[in-house]
């Protein structure tokens, strides 16, 4: 059977970038995927995840949610669980990302860098780990839980302070939401891209950027949203069971050279 078969899987900012490859993986071995953004526009171009999903044969639906609001985090969770069924697996990948050095960084665009990427997790998962506490195991889970951090939340990156900050963060709470609800078999795991060709950390980037990114990297390229997804997919999965309040780098070695 798919890896992935009869599992419900929601992703925040699937929409575009690695989220859209995230949500097409999961579908793609088997999982019911509820996309969810605050936009349909995919940034790369190109049609609507969830269309795109159904068009290779998948399974998904599209709720639109902004992270930033407790009662769309909320109705997210409880659309899923009334036609789903449960939720197996939640991944916060939404961000917003604003590059300023301290000085020209203004209160308002720490306040809303912060409150989409650090705050939306904690939302989100608030309102999973509610519902996966009351469902019952399967293969001894009762729900997992992977978050994006980045290896910009480890080393910093020129005038990403706002940014840097919220991935941080999340690393320790996913550390600590894995301890919390580890009782109750609940994982909760962190994926850490390191230079990925798009969104965030690619497009409209300076082409020098890009390429002292590439000289930098010890694997001959640079990552690629289907290079995260699989990180993603492995720890939605039951393979990942005792595997939990992990942060997994994906970052072609970069971290370690
Ligand atoms: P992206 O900008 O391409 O996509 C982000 C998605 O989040 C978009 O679809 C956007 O509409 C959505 N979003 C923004 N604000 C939202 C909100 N308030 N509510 C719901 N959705 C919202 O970004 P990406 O490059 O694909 O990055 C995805 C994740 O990977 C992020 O968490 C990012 O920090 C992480 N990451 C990316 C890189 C990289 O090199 N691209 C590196 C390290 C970490």
């Amino acid at each position: 059977p798919a890896r992935m078969a009869g599992q419900v899987c929601i992703v925040t900012g699937a929409a575009s970038g690695i989220g859209r490859a995230i949500a097409r993986m999961l579908a793609a071995h088997g999982a019911t995927v509820v996309v969810s953004d605050v936009t349909t526009a995919v940034i790369e171009g190109g049609a609507p995840t969830a269309d795109v999903i159904a068009a290779e044969g998948g399974h998904a639906v599209f709720v639109s949610t902004d992270v930033a609001r407790t009662e769309q985090v909320d109705a997210l969770v409880t659309q899923t669980v009334a036609r789903f069924g449960r939720l197996d697996v939640l991944v916060n990948n939404a961000c917003i990302r604003h590059a300023r050095p301290l000085l020209e960084l203004d209160e308002a665009d720490w306040q809303r860098v912060l409150d989409v990427n650090l705050s939306g997790v904690y939302r989100c998962c608030r309102a999973a780990v509610r519902q996966m506490v009351a469902q019952p195991l399967v293969d001894e889970v009762r729900g997992r839980i992977v978050n994006l951090s980045s290896q910009h939340g480890i080393i910093a990156a020129p005038g990403d302070l706002a940014y840097g900050t919220s991935k941080a963060a999340i690393a320790y709470l996913t550390r600590q939401v894995a301890a919390d609800y580890a009782a109750q078999q609940i994982v909760c795991n962190a994926v850490a891209p390191g230079k990925i060709q798009t969104g965030a950390g690619g497009r409209a980037v300076d082409p020098v950027v890009m390429e002292r990114a590439e000289r930098r990297t010890p694997w001959p390229r640079l990552g690629r949203p289907d290079d995260v997804a699989r990180a993603v997919l492995f720890l939605a999965s039951s393979d990942a069971r005792f595997v939990t309040g992990a942060e997994l780098m994906v970052d072609g070695g970069w971290m370690a050279a």
